[in-house]
């Protein structure tokens, strides 16, 4: 059970059955499998299997509505998308902070979001529009902002897996954290180590007493940079300390 499992895309009155295909192909390499079909112009055929590749059981799988209404009946969230912001004014998301509110929304067990994609020539009513929590639209060229119907269904789809996995992300970090402390030494060790560190280097010939040049102040700068954990400068001074048998 997945989150995306309560994220449904919805297309309105597609007339390429074509684009239903790629839109099915776009979804299912994102992880999204709910495929709402709302009066589309020819029911899904050859041409859909065949633009749906690997991801032909989504278009075997989707659901056909008569309305819009109906379609989104069970949501808690529906999202409309548009590639030009009409004259009404309507709280409008950018793709990253559609993806968000889809995970946010979809992470509650009774929730099921839409994310509803309009005709390829017309797109979708205002009607429709008005029907919608939020508008979303795809920063595109202002001079040419339409996208191919299947190729903003992946745009979107991208978006919301990548607000998914970041949700999964801070997740596991929050765990791991819990978890295992990661250890660090005290300064005064660290300190302990640059002696060593620099006695040894002394001792191969590496650093000479007389010009000893800047290679102390660069290794403590990379030693720093690194953040050493406990465990790392234990090993360090493992071999310092096997180089100093090799010495003697
Ligand atoms: N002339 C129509 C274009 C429809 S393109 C219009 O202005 O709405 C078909 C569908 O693809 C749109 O309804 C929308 O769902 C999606 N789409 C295309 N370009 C988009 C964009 N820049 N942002 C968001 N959705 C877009």
């Amino acid at each position: 059970m997945s989150y995306l499992d309560n994220v449904k895309i919805v297309l309105v009155e597609t007339s390429h059955t074509g684009n239903m295909g790629s839109a099915a192909r776009a979804m299912k390499t994102m992880g999204l499998t709910n495929l709402c079909l709302v009066n589309p112009v020819i029911k899904p055929d050859s041409q859909s299997i065949s633009l749906a590749a690997g991801a032909s059981d989504i278009i075997k799988n989707a659901q056909i509505f008569s309305s819009l209404e109906q379609a989104i009946a069970d949501c808690t969230l529906v999202i409309g998308t548009s590639a030009r912001s009409r004259s009404l004014q309507w709280p409008h998301l950018t793709p990253k902070t559609c993806g968000d509110k889809i995970i946010q929304e979809a992470t509650k067990s009774y929730a099921q979001v839409a994310l509803v994609f309009g005709r390829e020539r017309v797109g979708l009513t205002n009607e429709e529009l008005q029907k919608c929590h939020y508008h979303v639209g795809i920063p595109a060229n202002p001079d040419y902002s339409s996208l191919n119907l299947a190729m903003s269904v992946q745009v979107l789809c991208y978006e919301i897996r990548m607000s998914m996995l970041n949700l999964e992300n801070n997740i596991s970090e929050q765990k791991n954290g819990n978890m295992s402390e990661t250890e660090f030494p005290i300064d005064a060790d660290i300190e302990r180590f640059y002696q060593h560190l620099e006695q040894t280097l002394l001792h191969t010939g590496f650093i000479k007493a007389n010009h000893p040049g800047q290679i102390m102040g660069r290794l403590r700068r990379l030693f720093t940079r690194a953040r050493i954990e406990q465990q790392e400068l234990n090993i360090l001074r493992g071999i310092l300390t096997s180089i100093d048998k090799t010495l003697q």
